[in-house]
């Protein structure tokens, strides 16, 4: 078997001729930083977030979920910094125009603007060869929008720039209505929104993309321990689904951590650009809830019913981009094989993952034979994604439902007339098994399991 490493090319061209990833308003030329998903798509990305939510929610007795409003108060993003701080250095070439992130233009990770300066010196231009920048200057992230129908500076909303907002503004709420001590913990999946300087490298950098965020409640004194706690397991996690080989931890530096961090580690994931971050892991301390508190003036403490101590707890967040994971899964699962004079495209998804679970496949359109298919079709559809196709050769429908990662194909021919039995292809070893009908919903339940 040959695991090949696929170039960011082909994975553009494969997600998008087999429907996983379209560029959004593509009849009108596209949208920088704005991606639609296809058919796959949306089903494998739904299946990721299903993973994690199982994870977070349903694994951990001390964890619930919300999903909180896109735009909240303004006040929200004041108290958070956003609307001070969330910004990127950012620079621009004078000869072309272009404007480039001074961070990512000089490869270093400081958002320190005179060690920027002195780097990006050092740098031409990539667009136009040229070495005449701009000063650095801060760029705000965040969307603006307009609440009601005046325009005016009172107006003025944002969309969120990360979903974990939502969650301490419902602090108070999620713990009252659960009854829930420390330390807690509060998980949502949801789009998020930043005007990024230079989207790009495909679902990587986006403009509108999606986070899922656990925010965990806990006492200063276990803050230390349950954040390495949390790296671990969410390290173990990722290995669950992608190739331990690349995965890697990276610890921020002083100049690069955000305003609120105590503690930052990242897990990064080796894309076909190189390792880059996928997920962060924070220990916030006390900013979240002190500054909410503080704008809102509603007190956001703790009582401690066995210490008898009042605090404002500290946060230990965990915050994956789905984009990016949906990313590293797709480049993680591609796999070419030779079969014979041929080579065969797999996608290798864990069955939780693959986007189709079942095709059923006649091996002719027959009418007698199609409608036996159907009744197969009917059996073991419902509960799981499973696609019926009558086109082309059988070796064609194979190839494309292996090019697609379906885990089982299940065939009807001519002898399942006679013996009410149908043949299971299994993608990986491509070994053919034969059921009989009436056995092959459990059987196909035992497998994808
Ligand atoms: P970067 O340094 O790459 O800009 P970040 O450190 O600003 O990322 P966080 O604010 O920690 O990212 O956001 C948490 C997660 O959200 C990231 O690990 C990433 O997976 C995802 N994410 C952030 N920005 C984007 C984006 N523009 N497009 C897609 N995913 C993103």
């Amino acid at each position: 078997m040959n695991k090949s490493k696929i170039t960011m090319e082909q994975l553009v061209s494969y997600a998008k001729r087999r429907g996983f990833v379209f560029q959004a308003s593509e009849i009108y030329g596209g949208v920088a930083g704005m991606y639609d998903f296809g058919p796959y798509g949306v089903e494998l990305k739904n299946n990721i977030k299903k993973l994690w939510w199982q994870e977070m929610v349903y694994i951990n007795d001390n964890i619930s979920g919300i999903d909180s409003a896109i735009i909240q108060s303004p006040k929200v993003w004041e108290a958070s910094g956003h609307v001070e701080r969330f910004s990127d250095p950012m620079v621009d070439c004078k000869s072309c125009k272009k404007r480039f992130r001074a961070d990512k233009l000089a490869n270093v990770d400081s958002v320190d603007i005179p060690e920027l300066t002195k780097l990006v010196n050092k740098f031409d231009c990539p667009n136009c060869g040229g070495h005449d920048w701009t000063d650095i200057r801060q760029f705000n992230l965040l969307m603006k929008t307009f609440l009601g129908p005046l325009e005016d500076d009172n107006a003025v909303a944002y969309l969120r720039g990360e979903t974990c907002q939502g969650i301490y503004t419902n602090f108070d709420n999620v713990r009252e209505t659960t009854r829930a001590k420390l330390p807690f913990g509060v998980a949502q999946i949801g789009k998020a929104f930043r005007n990024e300087i230079t989207p790009g490298d495909f679902l990587f950098r986006q403009r509108e993309f999606e986070q899922a965020e656990m925010q965990m409640f806990v006492d200063p004194e276990s803050a230390d321990k349950i954040f390495s706690q949390w790296k671990e397991r969410r390290m173990k996690w990722h290995e669950t689904i992608l190739d331990k080989g690349n995965l890697r931890f990276r610890e921020h530096g002083e100049n690069e951590r955000a305003h609120y961090a105590k503690d930052a580690w990242d897990i990064e994931y080796n894309f076909p650009f190189g390792f880059k971050e996928m997920e962060g892991i924070h220990n916030r301390g006390d900013w979240d809830l002190s500054r909410h508190s503080k704008f809102s003036g509603k007190e956001l403490e703790y009582f401690d019913e066995e210490s008898k101590k009042r605090f404002t707890p500290w946060v230990i967040e965990t915050s994956v981009g789905m984009d990016r994971l949906f990313l590293a899964v797709l480049a993680d699962s591609y796999t070419e094989e030779q079969v014979g004079e041929e080579t065969r495209v797999v996608m290798k998804f864990k069955p939780s993952l693959a986007p189709v679970k079942v095709a059923v496949l006649p091996l002719s359109k027959k009418p007698e034979l199609s409608k036996l298919s159907r009744e197969v079709f009917e059996i073991i559809s419902g509960d799981i994604n499973v696609e019926y196709d009558e086109t082309q050769s059988i070796g064609k429908r194979y190839r494309r439902q292996d090019e697609i990662g379906t885990p089982l194909c299940v065939t009807v021919d001519f002898d399942s007339l006679e013996d009410n039995a149908v043949t299971v292809r299994d993608r990986d070893t491509m070994k053919q098994e034969r059921i009989k009908i009436a056995e092959l919903k459990s059987y196909v339940q035992s497998k994808l399991n």
